[in-house]
């Protein structure tokens, strides 16, 4: 087992220094080699993401990513700058299957958007289309009949499409509380009248899991007025990118939320997949020691999950997570004064 450590920039490498020492306490035997990413790639080797770092990425299992974003590449060409990264990663490694799990720790209920009592019940899974959809159909500008300027995006998606996103989303909900809410806007479009079918076909695989349709109009209003009844939802490429920062500003600490982007290669236990902290590289504190790096340690969780098949060892690590913060050890992000290593040594102790 073999994992690529692309730790970045700004705060990326503090934060992924601490998720790597927790995979190594666990002593699981797994490999991991470092590579360059981002604005130090582009320092060091003319590009953000260097041909060595992808061919480290393509023959791992999985990939652990801090965060890429450098205020010195501002003034770059667009495809030289480090964002481009990320987007190069998730384009070669058919990465098209994002999860984000919003969760509200016990005791940090009153840093969500929402009242306590109603962030307390949140616990749930966005699983986001990434590689399909509005994004990547045909767009353009034309002139109308009335000789008008008009803009244009075909959404688009194939069965095949669907139906990979599907299993992805299934297989998590088997792994959780065994509910899917799939989210779509089947009584206006064609392509959630697909998305629809297929969800529905997906689920005869899955016989446990206990499906609902939803309307994403209805599901933005659920997810402020109860999120505490979603256990895992899946939707497009559109719907997913507006749900899953609602649901993160429903938890509210940026220091806190974990991603997963899977692809289409299976590993021996599981699926391949790229992990980081939904926040970016925060230049504004880094190099200070001050960066929260639970959201990268709970995103090594995810790792060793879904692309390791190393549940139990994942469990430890989120239990460690939520009892280090039950002792109130809090970053700044969470008005708290603990620092980068201060809270990686508390989650080691409790592990
Ligand atoms: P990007 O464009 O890379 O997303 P950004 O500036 O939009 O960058 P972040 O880098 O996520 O967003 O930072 C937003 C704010 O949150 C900053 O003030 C930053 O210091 C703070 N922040 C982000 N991540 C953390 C963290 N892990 N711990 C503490 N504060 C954080
Ligand atoms: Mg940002």
């Amino acid at each position: 087992m073999k994992i690529a450590v692309l730790p970045g920039d700004g705060i990326g490498p503090e934060v992924t220094r601490e998720a790597v020492r927790v995979i190594e306490a666990l002593d699981l035997g797994i490999a991991m080699d470092e590579a360059l990413v981002g604005g130090c790639a582009y320092k060091a080797k003319g590009h953000p993401l260097p041909a060595e770092t992808l061919d480290l990425a393509r023959a791992s299992d999985a990939i652990l990513f801090g965060a890429v974003g450098d205020p010195d590449c501002d003034a770059l060409e667009r495809h030289l700058r480090p964002e481009q990264a990320i987007l190069g990663l998730r384009k070669e490694l058919t990465l098209f299957a994002n999860l984000r799990p919003a969760k509200v720790f016990a005791g940090l209920e009153s840093h969500s958007a929402l009242r306590p009592e109603v962030a307390g019940a949140i616990d749930l899974l966005i699983v986001r289309e990434l590689n399909g959809d509005v994004y990547f159909g045909e767009k353009g500008f034309r002139q109308n009949a009335k000789g008008e300027r008009e803009g244009y995006d075909i959404m688009s998606y194939s069965e095949s499409e669907v139906r990979r996103i599907a299993h992805v989303a299934f297989r998590a909900a088997m792994g959780r509380g065994k509910r899917l809410c799939s989210v779509d806007k089947a009584n206006v479009l064609e392509t959630s009248q697909l998305w629809r079918d297929v969800i529905v076909e997906v689920a005869k695989d899955y016989p446990q899991v206990e499906l609902e349709h939803m309307y994403v109009d209805n599901a933005a209003m659920q997810l402020v007025r109860a999120p505490g009844k979603f256990d895992v939802v899946v939707t497009g490429n559109l719907f997913g990118d507006i749900l899953s920062d609602q649901a993160s500003m429903c938890v509210g600490s940026i220091g806190l939320l974990a991603s997963a982007s899977l692809g289409e290669r299976q590993t021996a236990h599981g699926t391949f997949g790229l992990y980081e902290p939904i926040h970016g590289s925060a230049p504004d504190i880094a190099g200070k020691g001050l960066a929260n790096p639970m959201a990268t340690i709970l995103s090594a969780a995810m790792l060793l999950r879904h692309s390791l098949g190393l549940a139990q060892a994942a469990d430890r690590i989120e239990a460690a997570v939520a009892a280090v913060l039950a002792d109130g050890v809090l970053g700044g992000d969470l008005g708290g004064t603990a620092g980068t290593a201060e809270i990686g040594d508390a989650v080691l102790a409790k592990l």
